[in-house]
């Protein structure tokens, strides 16, 4: 079982400067991510704005590099490939943007914008590449005579469709979809969630799907990792974060999330304080200034990712950096796994 995908301790920083009379800042944006995707499956990230979602997604698509740890898209450590490997990798993720109004040429017909990606990375003829965007078409529940119309003419729904679309023409086995239905009606959002669905099925796609809302990551995630200030705070099978979430940061967003469920017994967190800087991050685990379970461990130490055996029936453990939860002192712990697989007593 190979992953399509697998980071392990990724980082990214920006250097800032904040005007002539202080030191330039260092944002750590993505602050060692680790996860692993396989084929045809889909990881969705979580998180409030600003924890390093896009910037992750940036690093996946390949559009700038990481600044530290490892990378393997389709089995390539990307920081030491090649350029030809690079161009073949990049043809293999595509990316969805959030805006759909942005995203398009204004001044170009859907036909144009659908076929632009082949001019540029293929040799199909003409008729080739207006066959290739007409069957594109009709795969998102678009029609032929759209080919020939301007962005201004489709709903915020439809654009979204011309943007899969447009991700799709290159055959890439990897989409990732940074907010993808965020800035549309809730009504919309399902149409374009069935799609991706439908989609993924077909052409056997795996996703990265991005978004800060959990209610929408429960009907398309199989695995979700949940960050915070750049941080993974929990990685887990979707069931394992719904029915026992662990880390205090994702039990807060669950708290916050409405639910199909009303008998769902869950303990309520109230998310307290604005979210700290990324210029300058608490000590120890990033989450403890609004923690209710803190104590000085927490704001000493900063929690390394530990695999948490919580039921069998979950496809993998629990990964979590959370003292609280590994020491057991937090209600509704797991029990942490070992290297050898040994669950502790
Ligand atoms: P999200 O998508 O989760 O909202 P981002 O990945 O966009 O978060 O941003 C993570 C952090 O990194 C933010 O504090 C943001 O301001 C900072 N950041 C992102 N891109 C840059 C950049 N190009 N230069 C400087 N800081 C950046
Ligand atoms: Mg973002």
């Amino acid at each position: 079982m190979s992953a399509l995908i697998e980071a392990e301790n990724v980082t990214r920083t920006y250097g800032v400067s904040r005007g002539a009379f202080r030191t330039p800042a260092t944002v750590h944006a993505v602050a060692g991510a680790s996860f692993s995707l396989e084929k045809g499956k889909t990881l969705a990230i979580v998180g409030e704005s600003g924890c390093g979602k896009s910037t992750l997604a940036r690093l996946i698509t390949m559009i700038e590099p990481p600044s530290g740890g490892s990378l393997r898209i389709d089995g390539k450590e990307i920081a030491t490939a090649g350029r030809s490997v690079l161009r073949d990798l990049r043809r293999t993720v595509q990316i969805v943007f959030q805006n759909p109004y942005g995203s398009l040429n204004p001044r170009q017909k859907i036909g144009t914008i659908l076929e632009e990606p082949l001019v540029i990375n293929t040799r199909l003829k003409a008729a080739e590449r207006r066959a290739r965007a007409l069957d594109m078409l009709r795969r998102v529940g678009l029609r032929p005579e759209h080919y020939g119309r301007y962005p201004h003419m489709f709903s915020g729904g439809q654009r979204q469709r011309i943007a899969v679309a447009r991700a799709l023409m290159l055959q890439p086995k990897i989409l990732v979809l940074d907010e993808p239905v965020s800035a549309l009606d809730v009504s919309i959002q399902a149409q374009i969630l069935n799609l991706l669905a439908d989609l993924q099925d077909e052409l056997g796609l795996t996703y990265v799907f991005i978004s800060h809302d959990l209610s929408v990551v429960r009907f398309v995630a199989d695995d979700v990792l949940v960050m915070y200030l750049g941080r993974p705070a929990e990685i887990a099978p979707v069931e394992a974060i719904f029915e026992a979430p662990q880390h205090p940061y994702t039990r807060a967003l669950l708290s916050a999330t409405p639910v199909a469920d009303p008998d769902a017994r869950r303990e309520q967190i109230k998310l307290e304080g604005e979210l700290p800087s990324p210029f300058n991050p608490p000590s120890g685990c990033p989450f403890h200034p609004r923690c209710p379970h803190a104590r000085k461990v927490c704001v000493d130490v900063r929690p390394d990712l530990v695999d948490i055996l919580i039921d069998e029936r979950y496809r993998t453990p629990t990964r979590v950096t959370c003292h609280g939860i590994v020491e057991g002192w937090i209600e509704g712990a797991g029990r942490p796994v070992d290297a050898l697989g040994h669950v502790s007593a």
